[in-house]
């Protein structure tokens, strides 16, 4: 699985934003068929049945911060120690 600690923390968001549970397995499956060389799903547009991918902005502390060009949202992941 690609990157399964971004995944988490993605899933996590889209529980917190009060995403369906079909939407959530719906990326979970998408998710699945990542490889390496793809690049990062962005949840929320993926939520309104777009595929957009998440660009790394910047470590703020110990947070990377992933951003999407397109809906503009801001994804906080914990950098694991
Ligand atoms: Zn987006």
């Amino acid at each position: 699985m690609k990157n399964p600690w971004v995944y988490k923390h993605l899933v996590k968001w889209m529980e917190k934003n009060h995403l369906s549970k079909d939407t959530i397995h719906a990326f979970a499956s998408r998710w699945q068929t990542l490889g390496d060389n793809d690049s990062i799903l962005c949840p929320a547009c993926f939520a309104e049945d777009e595929e957009e991918h998440l660009v790394a902005e910047k470590v703020r502390g110990e947070v990377e911060l992933l951003f999407c060009v397109e809906c503009k949202n801001e994804f906080e992941i914990p950098i694991p120690n």
